[in-house]
């Protein structure tokens, strides 16, 4: 089995999804913003740089992304494919990656601008276990997360002033990867402006 890519703009459930994709397919999920997330908290020298670039919303620069993922898709388990959330984002980055590993789908979730400003300013993260909430499409359950530890966090790059940067630098470098991978014949589109469960549902059958 190959990898497979999740793709949509910011906001757009990817990692939601993902989640509840590894639950079903024996892939990993490798999101190159939870890399990034840790290497500026570990304060390493990658997160050191990259922290910038994400403070501002600008996408980090292609070689600090394809290190991390070539040291992370030699992992032993990856060796059966993974499933990327947020990578890639550049046509350079997709260009590399199809150098290291075969990708079998590209799954890109719809959602329109105007929704995504509301999806990203009302996000939360459990920091114990990382379940993705929203205080109105997604709240977190009256007696906690799941994990029974449920520590409330927010990304520090959801805010109004960033996500319209960051909105930016997915239609101008990271849409155009649509038309690549349509070219490949791997794209899927769903419409990612529904319950997340029927979303899920929609990405499970177009893997069967
Ligand atoms: P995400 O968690 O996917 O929304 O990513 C958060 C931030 O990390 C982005 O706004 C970028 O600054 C950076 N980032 C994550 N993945 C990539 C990537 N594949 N290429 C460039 N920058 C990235």
């Amino acid at each position: 089995m190959g990898s497979i890519v999740l793709f949509g703009p910011p906001g757009a459930g990817k990692g939601t999804q993902a989640q509840r994709i590894t639950e079903h397919t024996s892939l990993p999920q490798v999101s190159t913003g939870d890399m990034l997330r840790a290497a500026v908290k570990a304060g390493t020298a990658i997160g050191l740089e990259a922290k910038s670039y994400m403070d501002r919303g600008a996408l980090v620069p292609d070689d600090v992304i394809l290190g991390l993922i070539e040291e992370r898709i030699a992992e032993n388990d990856a060796k059966n494919g993974v499933m990327f959330d947020g990578f890639p984002r550049t046509i350079p980055q997709a260009e590399a990656l199809s150098e290291l590993t075969e990708i079998t789908h590209v799954l890109a979730i719809d959602v329109p601008d105007e929704r995504i400003v509301e999806r990203i300013c009302g996000r939360l993260t459990c920091g114990t276990c990382g379940t993705v909430y929203h205080d109105v499409f997604n709240p977190v359950p009256g007696d906690g997360c799941e994990c029974g530890q449920y520590v409330e966090k927010r990304r520090a790059d959801d805010t109004e002033a960033t996500v319209l940067t960051r909105l930016g630098a997915y239609h101008e470098q990271t849409s155009p990867l649509a038309s690549w991978y349509e070219e490949r014949g791997l794209f899927h589109r769903v419409d990612g402006d529904r319950a997340i469960d029927d979303i899920t549902t929609d990405l499970l059958y177009v893997l069967q």
